[in-house]
């Protein structure tokens, strides 16, 4: 085992330890991060280990080049605004307050969308949701108690669903290039659920009411989407083969709309670049600039991340904060004493392969075990599984938990054909980003509580933070908070994002036909570049074959090019992992991919910005690392319990261990069971094993008994060394394949 270690060792980032090991060339890696800022790679400080702002670097059409941009940030003049983070909301307010003419910075400690931007589950959704659980607040007790506070909240509530539909629209009819529709299919099994979900006993008749909803639901965006409808069980299955159809009643189908979360944002980003905004990626905000002998900030301390940790100062008449869940971490540097106000809740995703979902068409699990969302989409070729909420503070790893990880997969299980095994190995890649819930600790008693996004002014530093909202309102949101600096009018909504002009339909069969580009090359790559598809295929290079004829990818299977990696580092890229996570999703959607590709995408990028042999190196092993914090096949147990194994795991492990396929376990079998696993044990401890399994002391162990077991409260004996041994990467076969005492795990 050879350890190529890795050390943080700005004195901002002590304690944050990269520890990489390299064992029969697979990389794993223990992460530790105290700071949010630690992850991106070694800065040893005072050297220039990235050096992405070469002026060696050609810039794009219209947006000057990163470099060009930090010597602007430097050279000591005021702005108007300068605008901390640049997620989708910080980048949004730096392209909204651009196109009114002022003049803006803006700055992004990592990538752009490198936190939750990059992690949702890549919906404009006009809030079905939000209107459900509004109309269930309105039809409570509470209308008899309060019925002006329950009308008030209702019609509150009601009116920013009414406001997500606005947006939705606008990013469906103005950001064509960069958005799509998608049908969501809700599965009903029976015509009434108990207990009711969104905890309203009328909602017990969801099913009967879920087809009228959703007319409802279509008619707040005036009929523009296309129109929600029921399927009965046999369209269903033609539909949807994937579904179980054993007890299915009918199927309501809506529309939402679907993007790539982290190309949007950085679509904005180079926007307001276009619109004349100096924004940067990799410039952190470390210190507030206060005026002599006040309390107002005029201005930031900021540190060139990639530059070797170069620090100096942006003056501006306003600073806004849009930090996302991190928006606290940035009010404390204005106010130490700062009441708390952004509360992080979590939100894991799973993908698995495309073969569990068709490729046009999604499922809602309006009901889940907990009563949360689940969401099981298709998504760039893959299967993408997901849910939000659950209160707990931001990290800045994009690490899922197992346990989450395997209660996703639980879950997938209950619609889909018993015929399908979803497996712990099919996990392809596991992420998890925290979405950012606000409340104003300015505002007056009495105030009316916000219900989406929150803006807040502090009085005596006159900083203004942006927090809350959704991905869907990035544009009203950056609208809201330029109100609030100046008079002079919004124009987003007359905008088209970076590629939007000159993008039509047709543009795949055009770069096939102009570039000999294959079909899903030209596809993705007019669905991420828009317009400025052409100019990343000037970049290409001959594949050597008849067909396809340039394109050379990174990745087999994937439709991600090489001359991708060239123009990402013209739109700012810094870093080998911004190339894998973001600029394309490789790592997002199969981390072991992600990891097969990090020598290349980094021999491309040493090549366009001019790294030494030394940076390419620090680059691949911070690559590794933070790639290595993704989920994949094999389950990362540290912390996890295990016990919520899914349901198909279960039913492998038992199979596997019922030698004799009888559907039951006899003492026999659980006996060569243990000793498959490699801790064969005495004839007393599988005795007491056994009993513990057969509840229902007959003598032999069923499906369920076996299950319930396993599930159990307590460690001890078989259960927690099959817990700890048991690899649910293999196979059924694999397991009785193993020969007598083999060890798994
Ligand atoms: C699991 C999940 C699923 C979701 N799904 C959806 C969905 O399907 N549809 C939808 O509409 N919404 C969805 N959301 C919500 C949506 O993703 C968020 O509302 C949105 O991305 C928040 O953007 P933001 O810019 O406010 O925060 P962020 O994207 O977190 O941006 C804040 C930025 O500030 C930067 N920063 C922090 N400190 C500093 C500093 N000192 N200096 C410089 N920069 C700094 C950070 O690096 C970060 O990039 C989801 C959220 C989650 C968590």
């Amino acid at each position: 085992m050879k350890l190529i270690g890795s050390m943080f060792s700005s004195s901002r980032l002590t304690g944050s330890t990269v520890v990489v090991l390299r064992q029969n060339n697979i990389l794993r890696s223990s992460i530790e991060i105290s700071n949010v800022v630690d992850r991106h790679f070694s800065i040893i400080k005072g050297q220039q280990t990235i050096r992405p702002g070469s002026p060696k670097v050609k810039p794009l059409e219209g947006i000057p080049s990163r470099y060009e941009q930090i010597a602007k940030l430097k050279a000591g003049e005021e702005y108007d605004v300068v605008i901390i983070g640049g997620g989708a909301t910080g980048s949004g307010a730096a392209l909204d307050a651009a196109s009114r003419g002022l003049k803006v910075a803006c700055i992004e400690r990592g990538d752009f969308a490198s936190e939750t931007s990059s992690r949702s589950t890549k919906l404009i959704w006009a809030g079905i949701r939000y209107l459900a659980t509004s109309a269930a607040g309105l039809l409570s007790k509470n209308l008899f108690l309060k019925p002006t506070e329950t009308v008030k909240d209702f019609w509150g509530e009601f009116m920013m669903v009414v406001g997500c539909h606005r947006e939705r629209r606008y990013m469906l009819e103005k950001q064509e290039h960069l958005t799509k529709w998608i049908p969501i299919a809700i599965p009903f099994d029976k015509y009434v659920v108990w207990p009711p979900p969104f905890g309203h006993p009328l909602f017990a008749l969801f099913p009967v009411l879920a087809p009228f909803v959703l007319k409802f639901y279509d008619s707040l965006s005036q009929f523009s989407c296309p129109p929600s409808y029921v399927m009965g069980p046999q369209q269903a299955k033609e539909k949807f083969p994937q579904l179980s159809h054993r007890k299915l009643k009918f199927v309501s189908v809506f529309y939402e709309a679907q993007h790539n979360d982290a190309r949007t944002n950085l679509a904005i980003a180079l926007s307001a670049a276009e619109w004349g905004a100096t924004i940067s990626n990799y410039v952190e905000a470390t210190e507030m600039i206060f005026e002599e002998g006040g309390k107002k900030v005029v201005g930031v301390k900021c540190m060139d991340v990639a530059g070797g940790g170069e620090e100096f100062e942006v003056k501006a008449k306003k600073v806004i904060f849009a930090g996302g869940p991190y928006t606290d971490l940035m009010r404390k540097m204005e106010d130490p004493e700062a009441k708390p106000a952004v509360q992080g809740a979590s939100g894991s995703h799973v993908v698995l392969p495309g073969y569990y979902c068709p490729s046009d068409m999604g499922l809602l699990d309006y009901n889940t075990s907990d009563g949360r969302f689940l969401f099981f989409l298709p998504w760039q070729g893959h299967t993408l599984v997901g849910t939000t909420d659950k209160k707990c503070d931001a990290q800045t790893s994009a690490s899922a938990p197992e346990d989450e990880v395997q209660w996703i997969l639980n879950e997938c299980g209950k619609y889909l054909s018993k015929d399908l095994r979803v497996r712990r190995s099919d996990v392809l890649s596991a992420w998890r980003g925290w979405r950012p819930l606000a409340a104003d600790p300015h505002a007056p008693p009495g105030a009316p509580m916000s219900r989406d996004h929150v803006i807040s002014e502090n009085p005596e530093t006159g900083v203004i933070f942006i927090a809350g909202g959704k991905w869907t309102t990035w544009r009203e949101m950056a609208e809201h908070v330029v109100d609030r600096i100046t008079d002079k009018p919004c124009k987003t909504t007359e905008i088209k994002l970076l590629g939007g002009e000159g993008y039509n339909k047709n543009m795949p069969i055009r770069l096939t036909q102009k570039h000999g580009m294959s079909v899903e090359v030209a596809a993705h790559l007019s669905k991420t570049y828009g317009a400025r598809a052409w100019d990343v295929c000037e970049l290409s290079r001959p594949t050597g074959m008849n067909w396809p004829k340039f394109g050379v990818p990174i990745s087999t299977q994937y439709p991600y090019i090489e001359a991708e990696v060239v123009y990402a580092c013209r739109e700012y890229a810094c870093t080998v992992e911004d190339i894998l996570s973001r600029r394309t999703r490789l790592a997002f959607l199969n981390s072991e991919a992600a990891k097969d590709a990090v020598p290349r995408v980094a021999e491309i990028m040493a090549e366009e910005l001019g790294w030494s042999e030394e940076i390419r190196m620090a680059q691949m092993e911070a690559a590794y690392a933070y790639i290595d914090t993704y989920g994949g096949p094999v389950p990362d147990k540290d912390g996890a319990s295990l016990r919520s194994a899914t349901f198909r795991d279960i039913i492998e492990i038992f199979n596997a261990i019922d030698e004799d396929g009888s559907g039951f376990l006899d003492r026999t079998e659980v006996e060569h069971a243990a000793v498959k696993l490699g801790f064969p044990m005495s004839a007393e401890d599988v005795g007491a094993a056994f009993d513990e399994m057969d509840q229902s002391g007959d003598g032999r162990v069923g499906l369920e008994e076996f299950e319930s077991w396993w599930n159990g409260a307590d460690d001890g004996g078989l259960r927690e060394k099959m817990h700890n041994e048991f690899s649910f990467a293999k196979s059924v076969d694999d397991l009785k394949n193993m020969g007598q005492g083999a060890m798994l795990g």
